[in-house]
């Protein structure tokens, strides 16, 4: 199911989100502008939003009147493509009804909600009372194969007809269903390439795993083959097994995706009668079709947990700090993570997180050594987000988690999913809050010495100087390096005029927030601490006063002439 969305119009429905949020920890609170304070995703319109989630097949929950999420959604229920679950929830929590998804579980994310709630869900599906399930909308692990037979079948049950099984279905003990040998309707759970037969419900249970020997051209083709050749059903295949050597594979990562399943490896086998039988040890069926082999365990459990997938590891820039600056790619990325691993004041910074990840927070310092705990997480196959703030390719995470890589031998580390997500950096959060100092050409800077020599840095100092590019200084000063920021600033004054344009923004995003503008000439390293990005004029960069006093700071798109097009006129 794709990821639940709460949708509410004003403070007041918060806390019940909220509770429904703690059932569905998956889902995201959409608050609308300028009414909710503290949603995941905030909305400016509820028709088209609804719409959209709607299109989107996401399951609804609406905090408000039923009436007003039937009519933005009227123009669109004539197409039965999509129908997620949409539900209504009183504001106060009082009432629970779920309005469109009958086959898609709609009642069944009701009872989770109502149960949350202490409110009985006002349930209203006919054959989903009497029977106490929706047959057409099995559990995990068990497909339909002919949903349009679906609503004929169970109207013959509720009059009166009985319905015999054949094959496995645990899920029907728990229900209401009238089972009988002699019954003339049939429920079928096999993993057989049958075609259903006429009062046939077909369920095809996940329970068959191919491992693949090599991965060869054609290789979707040729597994669709070989699973007819042998009279199995593409509907029950749980996933396809491929051996450790081949973790990245791009083609087989391809195939996997074209046969919508999961693709997991399997450690020390190369022969594909290994690769199967590694993951499921006693399959009740299992056959090797040249460099394919298939079995079929008993039970989809069997298979769920087979083998491991491929580990993944995000490197993500947070931003400064406030959430509207982090980019969605990287709110995804956390959303999906299993283990979250950063410095504790970043990883704090990376929230809301769920109870099920996993935070491996550190005061260690030592980036080297997070990085190479981050690829042993995610080289067992976990997903793994190594946070820094601003963005992770600024003194920050992504180097050391590239040197950890080129460091290591280990082909489980080289066969991990790793991608680097930008974010935004502290210099380029301050100049936007005062205007565009860094509008022209500029450097960034770290004044630290703890990782390079201090020579080195003012050999760059006087080179940025005197090409007289702006400059941000990151990692300005600290109690362990008092003096370094007061040399630097006697080097840029022997280059720039007292008037250079300063700019020092502090804690940046965050609530503490200080942007303040002022000159080379006033500028004292006791006004600047770690917490603070100093940006540096260059001989271009000038000042205007704003309405309220304060100062826009901005370095023209020129240099030194006129702009080409003021020549022309
Ligand atoms: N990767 C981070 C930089 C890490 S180095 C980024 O891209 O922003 C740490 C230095 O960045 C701090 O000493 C400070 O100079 C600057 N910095 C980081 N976050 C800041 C913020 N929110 N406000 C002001 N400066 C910040």
């Amino acid at each position: 199911m794709s990821q639940p969305a709460i949708l509410i119009l004003g403070a007041n429905s918060l806390a019940t989100a909220q509770r429904i949020k703690a059932a569905l920890p998956d889902a995201a609170i959409y608050g609308l502008a300028g009414r909710v304070e503290g949603a995941d995703v905030t909305y400016d319109e509820f028709g088209p939003t609804l719409r959209d989630l709607y299109n989107a097949d996401r399951p609804i929950i609406a905090l408000c009147a039923a009436g007003i999420v039937i009519r933005s959604l009227a123009a669109l229920l004539q197409n039965k493509q999509a129908e997620p679950p949409v539900l209504v929830v009183a504001e106060d929590g009082s009432a629970v009804v779920p309005l469109l998804g009958g086959t898609r579980g709609v009642n069944v994310l009701a009872r989770e909600i109502g149960a949350a709630l202490g409110t009985p869900p006002a349930i209203t599906t006919t054959g989903e009372l009497r029977f106490g399930t929706c047959l057409l909308n099995p559990p995990v692990g068990y497909r339909l194969r002919n949903h349009a037979d679906g609503k004929t079948f169970i109207a013959n049950l509720l009059a009166g007809a009985k319905m015999r099984v054949e094959g496995e279905a645990p899920w029907f003990a728990e229900a209401k269903l009238p089972i009988d040998d002699t019954g003339t309707l049939t429920a079928r759970i096999t993993p057989a390439d049958v075609e259903p037969a006429a009062d046939e419900l077909l369920f095809h249970p996940a329970t068959i795993v191919v491992g693949i020997g090599r991965a060869e051209p054609d290789l979707a083709a040729r597994i669709l083959t070989a699973l007819t050749q042998v009279k199995l059903s593409r509907y029950s295949l749980a996933l396809l097994l491929a051996a450790e050597r081949d973790v990245g594979n791009a083609h087989l990562t391809a195939v996997a995706a074209e046969l919508g399943v999961p693709l997991r490896y399997v450690t020390d086998t190369t022969t594909p009668e290994g690769l199967v039988l590694a993951a499921v040890p006693e399959p009740i069926q299992a056959v090797t079709i040249e460099t394919l082999a298939i079995a079929v365990a008993d039970k989809p459990e069997d298979v769920q947990m087979a083998g491991r997938k491929r580990g993944r590891l995000a490197v993500v820039g947070l931003g400064p700090g406030d959430a509207s600056m982090m980019v969605p790619a990287v709110r995804r990325e956390l959303d999906q993570a299993e283990d979250i691993v950063g410095y504790d004041t970043y990883v704090k910074m990376a929230g809301p997180l769920r109870a099920d990840q996993i935070v491996h927070a550190s005061d260690n310092r030592e980036e080297l050594w997070r990085a190479r705990q981050a690829f042993a997480l995610a080289a067992s196959g976990r997903a793994v987000a190594v946070v820094s703030s601003g963005d992770p390719g600024v003194f920050a995470m992504a180097s050391a988690v590239l040197e950890a890589l080129d460091g290591s031998e280990d082909a489980t580390w080289h066969g991990v999913d790793l991608i680097i997500l930008p974010g935004v950096s502290a210099a380029m959060a301050a100049a936007a809050r005062i205007g565009a100092p860094l509008g022209h050409d500029f450097c960034i800077i770290s004044l630290s010495d703890n990782l390079k020599p201090w020579p080195v840095i003012l050999d760059r100092l006087a080179h940025a100087a005197a090409g007289d590019f702006a400059m941000a200084f990151y990692n300005p000063i600290s109690k362990a390096r008092p003096w370094q920021l007061g040399e630097a600033l006697d080097l840029l004054r022997q280059h720039r005029a007292p008037e250079t344009p300063v700019v020092l923004g502090r804690d940046v995003g965050r609530p503490a927030e200080r942007v303040t503008s002022l000159t080379l000439g006033d500028l004292t390293p006791e006004m600047v601490d770690m917490r603070t990005v100093v940006i540096i004029g260059s001989s271009t960069t000038r000042t205007i006063k704003r309405p309220n006093g304060s100062d826009w700071v901005y370095t023209p798109r020129w240099y030194g002439a006129e702009p080409v097009e003021a020549k022309k006129a």
